[in-house]
C-alpha cells in the first residue's frame, strides 16, 4: 500500500493510493491542470487511476473530479447526498457508495464511514490493500472524533488525519466570531488537540505514518501542529513518521507493511 498526499489545505485536497496494480484517489479538489502537474511530479499518469471517491461536496474536495474523470475515464463514488449536493458531479457518472459501507476497487477493499461536518453525507475512508492487508485511514472535514470513525481507524498502519487549527490561535485570529464558531464545532474542523487525542488512542508499534491534513494557512502553523502532535505522541509505543501535508507541494510516497509482517520482523530480530 502506497499514499502520496498531492496537497491539502483550504484550497483544495487530494490523495494518491495504490495497492498492487490499482491506483485511485481520495478527493480530487484541485485543476485538472494543478493534478496533472502535482501527477507528473510524482511519476503518475493520470490514464493509470481507476477511480475517485469524493468525501464530500465541498469544492477544496470535489473541484477536479467530474472533469478528471471525463479527460482521464476516471470512475466516480460518491454518497447519494454527496451526490446530490455538489454541482460539478450533476451530469457526471458517479456511482453511489453507503455512507457506512464497503466496497472493492481492483487490489483495493474501501470502507466509508460517515463524519460530523457541515456537508450532506460526508464520510472518511479507511482503504485495505491486497495482498499485505495494509490498512490506510483518511480522516479530514470533520468537527468532532465520533466512536465510530475512532474505532474504524483502531490498526490502521497508515493515517492521514485533520489538524486543522490551533484552538488559541482561532480564538484570537482574525477570523469573525460565526466563523469561529462553525470551524470549532461539531460539523466544523478538527483541531491540533483533538488530532493528537484521535493519534494517541490509535497509536500502535504498526503504525508507520501520521499525516497531519487539512492545516489552516491562518490558525495554525506546520511547527504549531507538528509540536502538538509530539506531545500528544510522545507517551504512546508511536514509533513511526510524522508528515506534515502541505498546500501547494506532494508529500513523499509513503508504505507501510501490514501489522502482521511488522511483528514477525521484530521477533526474526530478536526484539
Ligand atoms: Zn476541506
Ligand atoms: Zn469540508
Amino acid at each position: 500500500m502506497k499514499l502520496c498526499m498531492l496537497g491539502s489545505g483550504s484550497d483544495g485536497n487530494a490523495i494518491l493510493m495504490q495497492a498492487g496494480a490499482t491506483r485511485i484517489l481520495i478527493d480530487a479538489g484541485f485543476s485538472t491542470r494543478v493534478m496533472s502537474k502535482r501527477l507528473a511530479s510524482i511519476g503518475v499518469d493520470p490514464r493509470s487511476i481507476e477511480a475517485v471517491i469524493v468525501t464530500h461536496e465541498h469544492v477544496d474536495h470535489a473541484k477536479g473530479a467530474a472533469a478528471g474523470a471525463k479527460k482521464w475515464g476516471w470512475q466516480i463514488y460518491a454518497t447519494e447526498g454527496t451526490r446530490g449536493a455538489c454541482v460539478s458531479l450533476a451530469d457526471a457518472d458517479t456511482r453511489s457508495i453507503a455512507s457506512s459501507g464497503t466496497i472493492k476497487i481492483g487490489d483495493l477493499e474501501v470502507r466509508t464511514v460517515p463524519t460530523s461536518h457541515d456537508a450532506e453525507e460526508p464520510v472518511a475512508i479507511v482503504a485495505m490493500g491486497k495482498p499485505t492487508g495494509v490498512r490506510a485511514a483518511i480522516v479530514y472535514d470533520l468537527g468532532v472524533m465520533t466512536d465510530t470513525v475512532t474505532s474504524a481507524i483502531e490498526g490502521v498502519e497508515m493515517l492521514i488525519l485533520e489538524s486543522n487549527h490551533d484552538g488559541e490561535m482561532l480564538r484570537n485570529g482574525p477570523y469573525p466570531l460565526m466563523l469561529q464558531r462553525r470551524i470549532a464545532g461539531r460539523e466544523g474542523h478538527l483541531s491540533n488537540r483533538a488530532a493528537g487525542i484521535a493519534a494517541a488512542h490509535c497509536a500502535h508499534r504498526g503504525l508507520a505514518h501520521i499525516v497531519l491534513a487539512h492545516l489552516s494557512e491562518t490558525n495554525n502553523t506546520p511547527r504549531v501542529a507538528n509540536d502538538a502532535m509530539e506531545r500528544a505522541l510522545k507517551r504512546t509505543c508511536f514509533r513511526g513518521r510524522i508528515t506534515l501535508g502541505a498546500q501547494n507541494s506532494p508529500s513523499q510516497t509513503m508504505s507501510a507493511t501490514s501489522a502482521r509482517d511488522f511483528a514477525s520482523s521484530q521477533l526474526s530480530l530478536g526484539l
